[in-house]
């Protein structure tokens, strides 16, 4: 029994520290998948030869991964901050003192930044890496608790009910949320979400990180309005944010595709 307890212990400090990090899983694969279906056949067999065969969705969650990875512990210990952007009561993305150590929009900027314009000049596993962690960060990107305020971290510090669990505000919406608002593997979520017109997708594609990350800040705005620490929430705040939770990825997933399309296209 003790050490049955000393498992549970372990594996909730483990799964514990995963869910600070982003969007679970299923969120990153289905941004990843979404993006992988609007790719130009150029692009495709760029990232084909780059990412060595993988797929987007492959390695849509690796930047979550390597921070729990014993064999690249230290490695990547600068990208520690990079997944998220605390914006604090009282201030908006621009007026907010950013971390010098970085976050999601100075990361994600970063990264376009090299493969667009100094590719010939990074060596092939820093390519890999940069493509890697563009897929992820514009996923995190579009989390709404990942522009949460630094105070709770990111909504780890607000306890809530959700159901018959005990969560968190930014556990919630990283996984507990995508996951009861539709039991669809990341492959249905795509088939089922992604259905706009051509012009539509244009549409939402437009726009620069700093756009998409103020959007996404916004919803955070209302997300902590809307939910009051210890509370207990279940069906109705599922449907009121399910058109949400669908925007998000599919905005994602498409602006994803425009930049990796953009870039290697
Ligand atoms: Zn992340």
């Amino acid at each position: 029994m003790k050490r049955f307890v000393v498992i549970l212990l372990f594996a909730s400090f483990i799964f514990g520290s995963i869910d600070l990090f982003a969007w679970g899983q299923k969120g990153h694969a289905i941004v990843a998948y979404i993006a992988e279906k609007h790719l130009t056949r150029k692009a495709h067999k760029k990232l084909d030869a780059i990412l060595e065969g993988k797929s987007l969705v492959y390695y849509a969650s690796w930047m979550d991964n390597i921070q729990n990875s014993p064999y690249f512990r230290g490695g990547y210990d600068r990208t520690y901050t990079w997944h998220y952007f605390n914006v604090d009561e009282g201030f908006t993305p621009q007026t907010m003192k950013r971390n010098p150590n970085g976050d999601v929009l100075s990361a994600l900027n970063m990264v376009i930044d090299s493969l667009e314009n100094h590719q010939d000049e990074l060596s092939d596993s820093v390519r890999i890496d940069y493509v890697r962690m563009l897929i992820h960060l514009v996923g995190d990107m579009h989390c709404p608790m990942h522009a949460g305020r630094s105070v709770d971290k990111g909504g780890n510090g607000v306890p809530i009910k959700w159901f018959k669990y005990n969560t968190n505000l930014h556990v919630l919406w990283d996984s507990k949320l995508v996951e009861s608002v539709h039991e669809w593997s990341y492959t249905e979520w795509q088939q089922n979400i992604d259905r706009c017109s051509k012009s539509e997708i244009k549409e939402m594609s437009a726009g620069t990180p700093e756009d998409w990350f103020t959007e996404t800040w916004k919803i955070a705005v209302g997300v902590y309005e809307y939910t009051k620490p210890n509370e207990y929430y279940s069906y109705k705040y599922m449907y009121d944010y399910a058109p949400v939770v669908e925007h998000q990825f599919l905005v994602a997933g498409y602006r994803l595709a425009a930049l990796l399309n953009r870039i290697f296209g």
